[in-house]
Order: structure tokens, then C-alpha cells, then sequence
């Protein structure tokens, strides 16, 4: 049987490109991998790990012969990348290139597609399918990819009007070979959905730990730290880059829900101030009711 992509270019080889790269073998979906990205140095331990096969420096030169093309650097590198992708395209006369991505806001980088793929095989950005895994760890790069990070997981698709239909199907099945679910929506509906529950909690993670960096008695709350502390800043550990970026892409819906925060912070201050303990106690069930009833 064929196999489903027969060149695939990972542009940023390094959890979600490497993890990616690994399932994909696994399921022997693919023929060959090509990775590129900005350092040689991580291009080289994604051959080692046996994440590619070969690598290149050159953006422009490693997309030319692909029919499946995933960009998984961070937010702030991918009109860059993009830029890169669409000149190598257009050097080689690579009309077949399907192209996806794995950034955490979809917006912007539908906006930056829309801008920079105006003339891949006269149909513009139509072969740009945006994505984004519902999957990952605090860690990075090709040492922290594994080939078992998307099964069971979702993946979202933010596909437009336009999209090539063919384009949303290759990739569908890209991500099912892996073992995730594919759900599609509209990229405005996803910023606002994860901006609750993905990247509200990493501002409360970096929040949290950055402000008890400045209290006194530092040492012992690191030393005495039980597992609430643990359990509740672990992505505190996350790339900073990687956060710093999906932070200014996707400013206002990350706003709105830190607002929503920051006014239930208050109410619980105000609660705890006045010694109202039946508030606290109707908080925390419902809270709890709510959790319990969402992760059972
Ligand atoms: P990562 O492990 O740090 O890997 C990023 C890769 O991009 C590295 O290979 C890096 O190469 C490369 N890169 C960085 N800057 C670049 C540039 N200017 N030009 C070309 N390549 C560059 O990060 P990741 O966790 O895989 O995240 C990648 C993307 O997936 C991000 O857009 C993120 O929003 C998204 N995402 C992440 C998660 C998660 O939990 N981690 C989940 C879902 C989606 P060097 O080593 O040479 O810098």
C-alpha cells in the first residue's frame, strides 16, 4: 500500500516537528523526512535521534521537492519561515505542496499565510491548512520529542472557505496516523477557547512562581513545595520564547480572560478578608463540582 506522504519537510525539528516526525514512522506513513530550521547544531540531533533522515540549512532549498509541508517553530518566526517557504517554492515550480503548521494561536498565522502564500501554484494560500495539536510538554526540542505524544490527543484543524478540500483531507489523515482525534473550527472560536485553557493557566504558572521569587523566604517555599505547588506550576517550566509569542498572538482574547481572573482573584480576597467562609465553601464546590465533572 502507498504510503500516505511521500516527502515531508518539518521546518523546527524539535518536540512537536520531532514527535511528529516519530509517529509518522511508526505508522510508516511516510517515505522520507527532511528537517530544517534556524541552528545545525538542533538539525543534527534530529538526524541522531532518527527524528529526519537529512537535514538543511537553507529553508528555501529543503522545501523543494515536498508534498507535505509542517512548520512547528514558534510563533514569532513564522513570517520568516513562511517567506522562505513561499521564494523555494516558487524557485523550484513546487505546485503540489501542501503546507500546515502546529502554532498555539491560529489567527495571526491564517492573516500571515494569507499574505505571504499569494502565489503557491496560482491558488495562493488555499494549500495552507492552520493546526494546532492539543498535546505537549514543558520540554523542547528533538531530545523531548516521542512518538507517542499525539495518540488519544486532539488536533485541531482552522481550515477557511477557501481551503483546498484535498489539502484539509491529506492532513486529517497526517494527524489520525499519529493517533490524535482531528476536530475542526474557526480560528477566531479556537484563539478564544484556548486562551482560557491553555494560555490563561501558563500566565497564572509564570505569574505564580515569578512572584514568589521576591518574598523573603524563597528557599523554603522551593524546598517545602508539596504538590499543589508542583501540580500547579510544572508549565512554568515551559520555553519562554514559545510563550512570549503566543502571548502577543493572541493579545486580546488572553486579555479578556485575565481580566475574568483577575476579578475572581478579588472576589476571593474580598471573600477571605471578610472571613466569609460560606463563600469560599460555595467557590470551591462549584469549582470542584466543575472539574470533576469535565476530567471524569
Ligand atoms: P521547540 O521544541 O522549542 O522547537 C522549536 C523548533 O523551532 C526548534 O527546532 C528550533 O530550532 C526551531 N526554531 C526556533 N526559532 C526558529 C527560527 N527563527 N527559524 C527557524 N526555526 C526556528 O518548540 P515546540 O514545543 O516544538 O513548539 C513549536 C510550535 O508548536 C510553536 O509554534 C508552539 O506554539 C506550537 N505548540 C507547542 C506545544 C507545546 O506544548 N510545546 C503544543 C502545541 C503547539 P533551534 O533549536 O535551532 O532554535
Amino acid at each position: 500500500m502507498a504510503v500516505l506522504i511521500n516527502n515531508l519537510c518539518v521546518i523546527g525539528t524539535g518536540l512537536i516537528g520531532g514527535s511528529l516526525c516519530l509517529a509518522l514512522k511508526e505508522a510508516a506513513a511516510v517515505n522520507t523526512i527532511v528537517g530544517a530550521g534556524r541552528s545545525e547544531e538542533t538539525l543534527q540531533k534530529a538526524q541522531q535521534l532518527n527524528i529526519i533522515d537529512s537535514y538543511e540549512t537553507d529553508i528555501s532549498e529543503a522545501v523543494k521537492d515536498a508534498d507535505l509541508i509542517f512548520v512547528s517553530v514558534p510563533l514569532g518566526a513564522m513570517e520568516t519561515v513562511f517567506e522562505k517557504i513561499s521564494t523555494g517554492l516558487e524557485q523550484a515550480g513546487n505546485t503540489k505542496a501542501i503546507i500546515t503548521d502546529a502554532g498555539s494561536s491560529k489567527q495571526l498565522v491564517q492573516q500571515l499565510a494569507e499574505k505571504i502564500f499569494t502565489d503557491i501554484s496560482a491558488g495562493g494560500s488555499d494549500r495552507f491548512v492552520a493546526g494546532h495539536p492539543i498535546a505537549g510538554t514543558e520540554n523542547s526540542g528533538p531530545a523531548a520529542a516521542f512518538a507517542g505524544l499525539y495518540k488519544d490527543r486532539r488536533v485541531i484543524l482552522t481550515p477557511t472557505d477557501e481551503t483546498d478540500s484535498d489539502a484539509i483531507k491529506l492532513v486529517t489523515e497526517m494527524w489520525q496516523k499519529t493517533g490524535a482525534a482531528v476536530e475542526t473550527m474557526d480560528a477566531e472560536h479556537h484563539d478564544k477557547v484556548l486562551a482560557a485553557t491553555s494560555h490563561l493557566p501558563h500566565l497564572i504558572a509564570f505569574g505564580l512562581v515569578h512572584c514568589l521569587e521576591n518574598i523573603d523566604d524563597i528557599e523554603d517555599v522551593f524546598r517545602f513545595a508539596a504538590g499543589g505547588f508542583r501540580d500547579v506550576t510544572r508549565i512554568a517550566s515551559s520555553d519562554p520564547t514559545m510563550w512570549r509569542d503566543i502571548c502577543l498572538n493572541n493579545q486580546q482574547p488572553i486579555l479578556d480572560m485575565m481580566k475574568r481572573y483577575k476579578d475572581e482573584l478579588d472576589m476571593l480576597y474580598n471573600a477571605l478578608e471578610a472571613g466569609d467562609g460560606e463563600k469560599l465553601m460555595e467557590v470551591f464546590q462549584h469549582a470542584k463540582q466543575t472539574r470533576d465533572k469535565f476530567t471524569h
